[in-house]
């Protein structure tokens, strides 16, 4: 079937309809071997180099589960405010795909570790509790290659190779419950979402949540109702949605489109939909199956999980500091307001900040270079705070040697600049510029005679009492020592000498 090809736009869309979200994301949980098998869990080695019978699901072969997978799945779960199951088992989710050695993967089903949780995530200044329904664990895939084609997809490829050194890999799927009310914030709200898990997850050291890698991947749900609806509308899934940008962009398509569907007195389908990066749409992919397609029954091969009390409260123990109660804590200790906190996180450099006052810097000159200096260097060159050339340690040092009065504001620019072109550390730079502040009275008293000898009308009028002409001689003084002049000092000196 042909699909409509305008688009409703985004504010007239949201004037009639109302948005309801919901996400999936999958986590590849960074243990060292497979679910349920001991090959290596290494990213980017040769194609299916990392395999064994049980994970190629070879007749004879029988799984065991991996301990340390469950174990991160528990820490993810009661980070998410989840309650953990006492008992529960794997399940057989059956479907036929290339991917798939065993034409089952092992998967949660009815019993998942985890259910029941919440992720507070602030948009647009106010903060949203977006509920989790379930957090399980499975194995993934392994990787279909579509060859000769333009696209990397199927449709137009010559030929198709299979990897599965990713199948087996332990997979954790985070599921939330529908979100609905944020309206306009719908996009916003998605995306802030899966940047507040992202950052949970590494903050719990389960995987090394790498979107571009795959190591982080998003089912993005989209449904919409006229406004006026006592039921929300059919959703779509965009799958596999691969950065936070795409997660933005791809709820913000699927409204625009629903609309037009809906306008059209058409109905929305439930189906998987792709996104496409170059322009930001999304496609329709399969018809989804309904949970009875995929004949779920329990695993055989597996023994019940029975986390022990004692082990999930140990877990719950060694949780370490969250993002959120970390942001709530540097909020405090550096006295900012809530719209100071969230653009220092939209810069991307509340760790940066973290770290240059863990360095010895002040709170305050730390935010003051990073979101000045160093963001406007970012912004000209067009890359993150966090991949300059410069280390929070040194930026904690040059406001150290202001401190210390070796170098002015002004100056510790100058410095900055050195560092970011690779001229060295703070100190070197100062060194080999010849940047450090005169404050040598030898030096300072020549270069103040120097400037009443080249103007003396200006000296005249100081001696008159018109000190406030002495500025113009601390200028010349600073031109002549190149702004390295203690200017407080520089100004003593010419009215000592001229008084
Ligand atoms: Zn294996």
């Amino acid at each position: 079937m042909t699909e409509l090809a305008q688009l409703v736009p985004y504010d007239e869309a949201l004037s009639r309809y109302e948005p309801v979200i919901g996400l999936e994301t999958h986590v590849e949980l960074g243990t060292a071997t497979k679910m349920f098998c001991g090959c290596p869990t290494t990213f980017g080695l040769e194609p299916n180099s990392a395999v064994c019978p049980v994970c190629l699901g070879l007749p004879g072969s029988l799984p065991v589960a991996n301990r340390a997978a469950i174990e991160y799945t528990i820490r993810i779960g009661l980070a998410l405010n989840c309650s953990i199951a006492t008992w529960c088992r794997f399940a057989r989710k059956n479907y036929f795909y290339p991917d798939m050695p065993k034409d089952f993967q092992i998967s949660q089903y009815d019993e998942p570790l985890c259910t029941d949780g919440w992720l507070d995530v602030v948009t647009g200044g106010s903060t949203v509790r977006v509920g989790i329904e379930r957090v399980h664990l499975e194995e993934d895939t392994g990787k279909s290659l579509h060859m000769g084609g333009a696209t990397g997809r199927i449709h137009g490829a010559e030929y198709s190779l299979v990897d599965y050194n990713r199948a087996g890999i332990p997979l954790v799927e985070v599921v939330t419950r529908p979100v609905a009310g944020t309206g306009a914030l719908a996009p916003e709200t998605a995306r802030a979402y899966v940047t507040e898990l992202r950052d949970l997850l590494r903050s719990l050291s389960v995987s090394d949540v790498r979107m571009e890698e795959g190591s982080l991947r998003c089912d993005v749900n989209v449904s919409l109702a006229p406004r006026a609806a006592t039921e929300w509308g059919t959703r779509t899934e965009t799958k596999n949605v691969n950065s936070l940008r795409s997660v933005e962009r791809a709820v913000r398509f699927e409204i625009e489109r629903q609309a037009a569907v809906l306008d059209a007195g058409q109905k929305v389908l439930q189906e998987t939909r792709h996104f496409h990066e170059d322009n930001g749409t999304t496609t329709a992919g399969r018809s989804k199956e309904e949970a009875q397609d995929y004949r779920y029954f329990p695993e055989p091969d597996l023994v019940p999980v029975a986390p022990d009390r004692d082990w999930v409260e140990q877990i719950r123990a060694s949780l370490p500091e969250l993002p959120a109660a970390r942001r709530a804590r540097m909020q405090a200790e550096w006295g900012l307001s809530e719209l100071e906190m969230t653009q220092l996180q939209n810069a991307g450099a509340l760790d940066l900040i973290g770290a240059t006052v863990a360095a010895g810097a002040s709170a305050a000159d730390a935010r003051k270079w990073w979101m000045g200096e160093l963001a406007r260097h970012a912004k000209e060159t067009g890359t993150d705070l966090a991949a300059l050339a410069i280390t929070p340690a040194q930026v904690a040092r040059v406001g150290a040697l202001v401190q210390a009065g070796t170098i002015n504001d002004k100056l510790a620019r100058q410095v900055l600049d050195g560092v970011l072109a690779g001229e060295g550390d703070p100190d070197a730079v100062v060194a080999a510029r010849g940047l450090a502040i005169v404050s040598d009275e030898g030096a300072l008293t020549e270069a103040v005679d120097a400037a009443i000898a080249a103007n003396p009308d200006i000296a005249a009028k100081i001696r008159d009492g018109k000190t406030a002409a002495a500025g113009a001689l601390v200028g010349a003084v600073m031109k002549q020592t190149r702004g390295r002049a203690d200017a407080t000092r520089a100004r003593e000196l010419i009215l000592e000498r001229l008084s």
